[in-house]
């Protein structure tokens, strides 16, 4: 076991609806030295690949994305706004991305500015669900004309379809815990050996 697979034995609360409460370690209060050592293995399983960028999503994903950058030369940390304004200038790479937790609609934005075809994207985020947030920002790669060359994750709920969607349009998806079967009741949590 990893020690986020540990992290999550010990503080990771399961709630009814499918959701895994890490607000103690991982998206609410940060435990930095396990988004470095999180870095680490990333940049292990991503050997051999060049990124000039990193892309998330606030506001999770950015904690995380931060620490993980360390460990690919300090490149720059871009994350996608969530944003209600329709009142886009042009300037803005857009995509429509529905929450898994929230359970409503956000158009996510990137600046023009801080992405383009010259870029070789690592997507960071927390979760993995049913794969809304990561095809929003492929979208806005896509958008970019940037190359998506990687994608991390830390928690994957692998009961869910997002994994097998993203693997199956070619990514290289390494997610450091996949949760095969959690219940709310027990509080049992199942990982993918
Ligand atoms: P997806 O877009 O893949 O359906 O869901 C991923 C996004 O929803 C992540 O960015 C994360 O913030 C949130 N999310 C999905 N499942 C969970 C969960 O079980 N617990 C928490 N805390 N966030 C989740």
């Amino acid at each position: 076991m990893n020690c986020l697979e540990e992290r999550i034995k010990k503080d990771g609360v399961v709630k009814e609806g499918n959701v895994l409460k890490v607000d103690s370690f991982l998206n609410h209060c940060m435990d930095v030295s396990l988004f470095n050592e999180m870095g680490k293995e990333y940049a292990k399983r991503f050997e051999g690949k060049h990124f000039t960028k990193i892309l998330t999503i606030e506001a999770s994903g950015i904690g995380i994305a931060t620490a993980v950058a360390m460990h690919f030369g300090n490149i720059p940390v871009v994350f996608a706004k969530k944003t209600s304004s329709i009142n886009l200038d042009g300037e803005m790479y857009t995509a429509q991305v529905e929450s898994f937790t929230h359970k409503n609609t956000n158009q996510v934005i990137v600046s023009k500015k801080f992405l383009g075809a010259e870029d070789h994207v690592l997507i960071i985020d927390d979760f993995l669900a049913n794969g809304c947030a990561l095809l929003g920002l492929i979208q806005i790669c896509n958008q970019a004309g940037a190359k998506v060359e990687g994608i991390g994750i830390a928690i994957e709920k692998g009961f869910q379809q997002g994994g097998q969607i993203i693997r199956n349009l070619g990514y290289q998806l390494e997610s450091l815990a996949i949760v095969d079967k959690m219940d709310a009741k027990t509080g049992e949590i199942v990982f993918r050996q």
